[in-house]
C-alpha cells in the first residue's frame, strides 16, 4: 500500500464527527505560514484520518491533579471484527497486543512509567465486512460502536478492523465523553495487521503493536508531538521538543524547529516506525493522568 502525505498541512488534531457536532475549529497558532486557520483537514502521514475534534490545553484546575505515584487500571473491551476471510485474531494475538500496551505505558522501552495498566475485560467477535472496512465518521463506524461499545468513560474499547483504506487507526480525544449522545464513539479503531504475528503487511514499519499505543495516547488526551508545529504551545506538553512535521521512518538528528531539542522522533505520539518508538515523556504522562482524572475516573 502506498502511503500518501499531504504537503503543507499540519495543525489541528483529531476529530469531531461532522454529522453530529458543529466543529469549533480553533487552529493552533503557528510559525508555519502554510498552516491556515481552518486547517482541520490534517495529514496523518497516512496513519490516521482527521475527525475534526478540537485539541486544547486542560483547564488550569485540572492540571497537576495527578500526583506522583498515580495509578490507574483500565478495563479493555477488545472487539475483533472480521470479514469472513481475514481479521479473526487469535487469543494469543490479542494477548500480545495487551502486553505491548502494558509494556509501553510502563516505560518498558525506556520512557516514562505512566501509571496506566490495561486488563482485558472482555472480547467480542463479529463477522461483518461492512464494519471491517469502515472508515472514520461514516455510518458503519457508528453502527459498529452503537452495537458493541461497552462500559463508561473509564473503559477502553478497542476495535480491530482494517481501519479503512490506507489508514492505521483513529481515536477520539476524551472530551467526546462529555458530548451529549456521542459517548458511544469513544474508543480506538485500528488496523488488525498492526498487531504482531498477524501478517507481513507492515513488516519493518508498523508491525510491533505500537499503533495501539499511539491511539491510546490520544484516548488519554495526548496530541501529536508535531501539533502546533514550531509554536511554543505545541502539543501542550513542555518536555516534548517542538517539531514542525510528522516523522516518517526513523531519521536520526531530525530537527525542524529553532527551539532547543531535536525532533522527538522516538516519541509514541510522532509518526515514526514502531521500531523507532521508545517513549512517552514525564510531561505526557502527567497530561494523561490529569486527563484521566478530569474525564474518565
Ligand atoms: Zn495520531
Amino acid at each position: 500500500m502506498k502511503w500518501k502525505r499531504v504537503a503543507g498541512v499540519t495543525g489541528v488534531v483529531v476529530m469531531v464527527w461532522a454529522g453530529l457536532t458543529s466543529a469549533q475549529v480553533q487552529a493552533a497558532p503557528s510559525e508555519d505560514p502554510c498552516v491556515s486557520e481552518d486547517s482541520v483537514v490534517q495529514t496523518r502521514g497516512g496513519r490516521e484520518p482527521d475527525l475534526g475534534q478540537v485539541a486544547q490545553d486542560l483547564p488550569a484546575a485540572a492540571k497537576g491533579k495527578a500526583k506522583p505515584g498515580f495509578r490507574a487500571t483500565v478495563p479493555v473491551y477488545f472487539h475483533v471484527i472480521s470479514d469472513g476471510a481475514i481479521g479473526a485474531l487469535t487469543a494469543a494475538q490479542i494477548q500480545t497486543q495487551m502486553n505491548v500496551l502494558n509494556n509501553t505505558f510502563a516505560g518498558g522501552e525506556g520512557g516514562a512509567r505512566t501509571g496506566f495498566r490495561f486488563t482485558l475485560a472482555g472480547v467480542t467477535r463479529t463477522d461483518n465486512a461492512t464494519w471491517f472496512y469502515a472508515g472514520a465518521g461514516g455510518t458503519p463506524e457508528h453502527e459498529m460502536k452503537l452495537a458493541l461499545h461497552t462500559g463508561g468513560p473509564g473503559a477502553l474499547n478497542l476495535y480491530s478492523t482494517t481501519a479503512g483504506e490506507g489508514l492505521l487507526g483513529w481515536a477520539y480525544l476524551p472530551d467526546i465523553v462529555t458530548k451529549p449522545g456521542q459517548a458511544y464513539l469513544d474508543g480506538v479503531v485500528f488496523d488488525w495487521e498492526s498487531i504482531p504475528g498477524t501478517t507481513t503487511k507492515y513488516a519493518g514499519t508498523y508491525d510491533q503493536g505500537e499503533t495501539a499505543t499511539h491511539e491510546v495516547g490520544h484516548w488519554l488526551n495526548l496530541e501529536h508531538t508535531f501539533f502546533g508545529g514550531c509554536n511554543a504551545k505545541g502539543d501542550f506538553v513542555d518536555d516534548t521538543p517542538a517539531e514542525k512535521t510528522p516523522t516518517s521512518g526513523c531519521p536520526a538528528g531530525k530537527d525542524t524547529c529553532k527551539a532547543p531539542g531535536l525532533d522527538p522522533i522516538h516519541n509514541y505520539m510522532d509518526y515514526s516506525y514502531d521500531s523507532c518508538y521508545t517513549q512517552f515523556t514525564p510531561g505526557q504522562s502527567q497530561r494523561m493522568a490529569d486527563a484521566w482524572l478530569f474525564y474518565r475516573a
